[in-house]
């Protein structure tokens, strides 16, 4: 069997990553260099309960893709020989006003009776570790959520599939050729390629494909952090902190506006992040900014996944993920590839089917 791929995002390589493994032949194209799309550009929480999630198939997706991240990353570093930063280090929610602690206890009690674990810590208790703003009242601990480096999940991903698969980059796909309700080729400038299944994973420019997803730009920073001297995610209305693994990187996020494709780094975000910084651990504004850069999310009106198949048969959507495409890759991945392997079909693909749009 021959699987295109359009996209080689987190999304793209983690099927692809997944249907190699089952001696799939896998064709990838990408309009850039593969993993340099939103999935570059993203923060790496594996975050359902910090998102705050309510009860339902969409957090039911999150979690079991969480469950699953440490075998998938198990099998990446041990097929690759390279390290991701996975790090089960927990995520602390941060309240900084009565209106948000009330909000947070309340998911707190919502978690546990699904059994998931959450805890609320006092200011004081989280002082014990680092100190924080003043205007700081508590936070819920999550001790299951957890992060990745996403670039270097990416790198991973890209240096298996370069080996196995046959990789086009710089090289968008124009136009997807059917025939009597099926997938048939792709085209694009310099090539008309046919295959017998195609996977749509074109992130925020999957609008081009006939589908309502458009981008929602989101920019981030990163300062100079002492090796391990913050331990876990903070989280929060005013910007998330990422300690990343092993490295002098914390990670900052993220603005989050509609303003379509509009390149750049602005001086409002930039303010946004260094004070939602400063306002968690203020100490940090004596450490040097080591990036800015920005990105955009694949976004849909009802902020859920597309997954599976549309009108025309053979032609997969695996896109939409918004917030959550890192979150989201091995229970994608998973879904996705089983289908094209054994045509079973999952339980979610119905309720993000593409064709809800119609
Ligand atoms: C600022 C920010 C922070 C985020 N933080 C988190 C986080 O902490 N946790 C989390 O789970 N998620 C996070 N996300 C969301 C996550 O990054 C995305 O949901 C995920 O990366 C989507 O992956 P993707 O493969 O679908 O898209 P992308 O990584 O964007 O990949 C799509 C690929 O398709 C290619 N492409 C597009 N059009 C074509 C075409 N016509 N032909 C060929 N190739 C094409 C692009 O070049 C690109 O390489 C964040 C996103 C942003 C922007």
């Amino acid at each position: 069997m021959n699987v295109i791929i359009i996209g080689g995002g987190v999304i793209g390589l983690s099927i692809a990553y997944k249907l190699i493994k089952l001696d799939i032949n896998v064709t990838i194209f990408d309009k850039d260099r593969l993993g340099r799309g939103a999935s570059w550009v993203a923060g790496g929480m594996i975050a359902p309960q910090a998102e705050g999630l309510e009860e339902g198939d969409f957090l039911n997706l999150c979690l079991e893709s969480r469950d699953i991240f440490p075998q998938f990353i198990k099998e990446i570093e041990s097929d690759t020989g390279l390290e991701t930063g996975y790090w089960q280090c927990g995520i602390l929610k941060l309240a900084f006003s009565e209106e948000e602690k009330e909000k947070i206890k309340k998911d707190i009690e919502r978690f546990q009776e699904l059994g998931l674990r959450a805890q609320w810590l006092e200011r004081e208790d989280i002082e014990k570790e680092v100190k924080i703003g003043k205007e700081v009242l508590g936070g819920a601990l999550y001790p299951d959520d957890a992060q990745v480096d996403n670039r270097k999940l990416v790198i991973a991903l890209e240096e298996f599939v370069k080996r196995h698969a046959k990789v086009y980059e710089f090289e968008p796909v124009e136009e997807i050729l059917t025939e009597n309700g099926k997938f048939k080729a792709v085209k694009t400038k310099n090539y008309t390629l046919g295959g017998d299944v195609c996977v749509i994973s074109a992130g925020a420019w999957s609008g081009k494909f006939n589908i309502p997803v458009f981008p929602v730009k989101g920019e981030m920073a990163a300062v100079d952090v002492e090796k391990q001297d913050i331990n876990r995610v903070f989280y929060s209305s005013r910007a998330y902190l990422i300690p990343r693994k092993n490295y002098n990187r914390l990670v900052i996020g993220a603005t989050q506006e509609n303003v379509g494709f509009k390149d750049g780094n602005t001086v409002k975000g930039t303010l946004f992040l260094l004070k939602g910084l400063t306002d968690t651990i203020p100490h940090l504004k004596e450490n040097n900014i080591q990036e800015l850069w920005y990105g955009y999310r694949p976004a849909t009106d009802d902020e859920l996944p597309v997954l599976g198949e549309g009108n025309i048969k053979n032609l997969i959507y695996a896109t939409g993920h918004h917030r959550n495409g890192i979150l989201l890759a091995p229970i994608t991945a998973e879904i996705i590839s089983k289908y094209i392997y054994a045509r079973k079909e999952s339980k979610y693909f119905k309720v993000f089917s593409p064709l809800r749009f119609e």
